[in-house]
């Protein structure tokens, strides 16, 4: 394939990319990725993954992705924007942005098949996979590598023009194209995502304890929350969003334009009663098809008990 070639077919998976919404793509080749090895070793053996023991599985694979899909030879990397138009009744218990709206993994899924497809039918015999959110990838790290932005100290993807309210989302494809490069890191001397973690889990810059993540605590874990925690989540019953919202660049996040992710009206209007006195019927109907439904309705009673 000549060098030509490679510039058309990227620019190419670009514009569709962009034609399907997504506010980013970045390519990358695929390889072992170096520098995120002995980050990712450090990592799970201060148990910072907690009981998310799927995060040790597959260690080779996730940090290469040549071992997980055959003949890979490119990670094309993208961002779907979510950050909503719509806040949550400000006197209610907290819900994690990313899921207002549908499940994301379904969304985004159908955009990656759709761009598979047209670059089969443009550009020929090509292969690939589609990973949204899966564990064995390593999303941001890809993202980073294709120049899409930075990882920060909060360990989240940064970019100067949208912040951090996006999905990641990867297709592998067995096919060579042009690469991008990094971007540099603009977390300069700001600490205000570690200062206002409210359970202390950005335990270094760069480095999330995530067994002390509300994340972790509200979705991950399956037992009670220890008591240790008790009036520390402020608020938040379904992920957090702290560290983010409080990120100097999430000034210039922009709402979505994704239909699928707008809220159920009640998911922005429930006050705190109406959570504490929510039914499994009530449930099942306002998060039909939501990334909330992950939790469980036993889930989201235990955790909205703990915040009482
Ligand atoms: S999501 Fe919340 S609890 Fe987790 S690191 Fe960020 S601020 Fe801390
Ligand atoms: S809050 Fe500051 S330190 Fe944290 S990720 Fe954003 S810019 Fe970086």
């Amino acid at each position: 394939m000549s060098i030509n070639s490679k510039e058309i077919y990227s620019k190419f998976i670009k514009e569709e990319a962009k034609r399907l919404g997504f506010i980013s793509c970045g390519i990358s080749k695929a390889g072992f990725l170096e520098q995120e090895a002995p980050r990712l070793e450090k990592w799970l053996n201060n148990n910072y993954n907690g009981q998310m023991a799927y995060m040790e599985n597959h260690f080779d694979k996730r940090l290469d992705p040549t071992l997980l899909v055959d003949d890979a030879k490119s990670v094309v990397s993208l961002l779907l924007n979510y950050y909503p138009s719509e806040s949550q009744n400000s006197e209610s218990f907290k819900i994690s942005k990313y899921a207002y709206g549908q499940d994301y993994h379904f969304v985004i899924k159908e955009k990656l098949k759709e761009l598979l497809h047209s670059i089969q039918e443009n550009i020929g015999d090509v292969s690939g996979r589609a990973f949204v959110d899966s564990a064995p990838v390593l999303d941001k790290a890809w993202a980073a590598k294709s120049g899409l932005g930075w990882i920060g100290k909060n360990s989240n993807l940064i970019t100067q023009k949208v912040g951090s309210f996006y999905f990641i989302a990867e297709l592998i494809l067995d096919l060579d194209l042009e690469y991008d490069h990094a971007v540099t890191d603009h977390c300069g001397s700001c600490t205000a995502c570690i200062d206002a973690c409210p359970t202390q889990a950005i335990v270094a810059p760069y480095i999330v304890d995530g067994s002390k993540c509300i994340s972790y605590y509200t979705i991950e874990l399956k037992e009670n929350i220890p008591n240790e925690m008790k009036g520390k989540f402020d608020e938040w019953m379904f992920g957090c969003d702290t560290c983010q919202d409080v990120c100097p660049w999430n000034r210039f996040s922009k709402p979505h334009s994704e239909p699928l992710f707008d809220p159920n009206p009640d998911l922005i209007s429930f006050s705190k009663k109406d959570w504490t006195e929510i039914t499994e019927e009530t449930f099942q109907k306002v998060f039909k098809n939501s990334p909330i439904k992950r939790t469980k309705f036993e889930g989201l009673k235990r955790n909205i008990k703990f915040l009482k």
